[in-house]
């Protein structure tokens, strides 16, 4: 373990009292904006529980029960105990209180739920706070992405869907869905989601949003002068210095995998924005491109968007949410791709080497997640019965 590393350990375990008594810190696996996540033997783990701790050097592990979309969670779910290996995430001070109370009532609330990883507990020294959850091993997306057959790419969705639909039942965004947030072991084929530091509760943001009006209702709002605010530009390009006033919304989420409506800072976000995020994921995992969207910001990321729908529907799409979308930018054309044209491309496959069955399966199901209008994409719940995730069951 480097030294850097080996202080902070040091200092972690010492900041908590008690701390060295119970958990032994192996090594940091994991360091973001807002943690740093190590990897620690639990000195109380129970040995009756295998569902989610093995040893390092044993091959031998026993996968938590993968839960068939329909089934209920199970009471050998509920009864988990103590695994042996852990992962505690520390939170950084910088992290707002609120926040941090938000992202272990959130996992509290979802302890129950498959394909979610659990929260043992949570510790407080001072400012400090350490998130204890089961360690699950898992592989890095950068390195086995590019090798999975439609079948792979299938099993891991229902995985990520299974997670989805219970965080959804709980009328709760993740808000962040992308690969380093969804552990995954391809050797087992089990997924589970972390990260819930920027979920949120359904409803939280209560500004009403021209799109879920009727959509006559919708009509009459857009002609009314404050909803036009259309800018025009001599220049092809897009203007840096932007006059108009702003519209707030959540735009928490990372670059290129947020939905269109968070984009267009919709007021009324539904977890449909989480359908949208493992759409791109499923988008990256076809075109063999990772990052599949690379833009600095968020009117790059919607000319990335546009390029790929055309001008016509990201157009409608804005008008969902009382924006007007104008371009003049040459690559954007009105009519856009297929999608099944974007991963020909991308994969640099020609006319003599079409897409299979089973791919195309899989594209019609992605033009389902990346619907650019959200109440009429995908649910989780709906997922989960399309064919495309059904074609590895027996
Ligand atoms: P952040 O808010 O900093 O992104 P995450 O909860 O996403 O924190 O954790 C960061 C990284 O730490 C993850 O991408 C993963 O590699 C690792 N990690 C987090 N939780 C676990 C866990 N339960 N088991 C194994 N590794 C984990
Ligand atoms: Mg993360």
């Amino acid at each position: 373990v480097e030294s850097s590393v080996q202080s902070d350990m040091d200092k972690l375990a010492s900041d908590f009292p008690g701390f060295r008594g119970k958990y032994r810190l192996i090594k940091r696996i994991g360091e973001g904006t807002f943690s740093t996540v190590y990897k620690a033997e639990d000195f109380q783990y129970d040995i009756y529980d295998n569902s989610w701790d093995f040893d390092d050097d044993s091959s031998k592990w026993t996968p938590p029960p993968l839960k068939r979309h329909g089934s209920h969670p199970s009471s050998e779910h509920s009864q988990r105990r103590r695994p042996r290996f852990v992962a505690v995430k520390k939170i950084y001070v910088t992290s707002s209180p609120a926040r941090i109370l938000n992202e272990l009532e959130l996992l509290h609330d979802l302890r129950q739920c498959p394909s979610v990883c659990p929260l043992i507990t949570a510790f407080r020294n001072t400012d400090q706070v350490v998130a204890i959850l089961p360690y699950f091993r898992h592989g890095d997306f950068r390195a086995y992405f590019r090798d999975m057959t439609t079948h792979d790419i299938a099993i891991y969705l229902r995985s990520l869907f299974t997670a989805l639909k219970s965080v959804h039942e709980h009328k709760i965004s993740h808000r962040d869905i992308k690969p380093t947030n969804f552990l995954y072991d391809p050797s087992t084929q089990h997924g589970v989601l972390v990260d819930f530091g920027l979920a949120e509760r359904e409803g939280t943001e209560s500004k009403p949003c021209l799109c879920h009006e009727h959509r006559e209702t919708r009509k009459h709002r857009q002609m009314s002068s404050a909803w036009a605010q259309t800018v025009t530009s001599s220049q092809p390009g897009y203007p840096k210095s932007d006059t108009r006033l702003s519209k707030r919304a959540n735009r928490a989420g990372t670059r290129g995998f947020r939905a269109p409506e968070v984009l267009f800072k919709c007021t009324e976000q539904t977890t449909s924005i989480d359908i949208w995020s493992a759409g791109v994921i499923l988008l990256t995992i076809l075109s063999k491109r990772f990052p599949f969207f690379n833009s600095a910001d968020d009117v790059e990321a919607m000319i990335e968007i546009a390029t790929i729908f055309g001008s016509k529907r990201m157009k409608a799409a804005g008008l969902l949410h009382g924006c007007v979308f104008e371009t003049n930018i040459p690559t954007i054309g009105q009519q856009g791709f297929t999608m099944e044209k974007i991963i020909l491309w991308s994969t640099c496959r020609t006319d003599d080497k079409p897409l299979t069955a089973e791919e195309k399966l899989a594209v019609r199901f992605l033009e389902r997640c990346m619907d650019l209008d959200p109440s009429r994409r995908i649910t989780a719940e709906q997922a989960l019965e399309h064919p495309f995730l059904q074609i590895d069951q027996p």
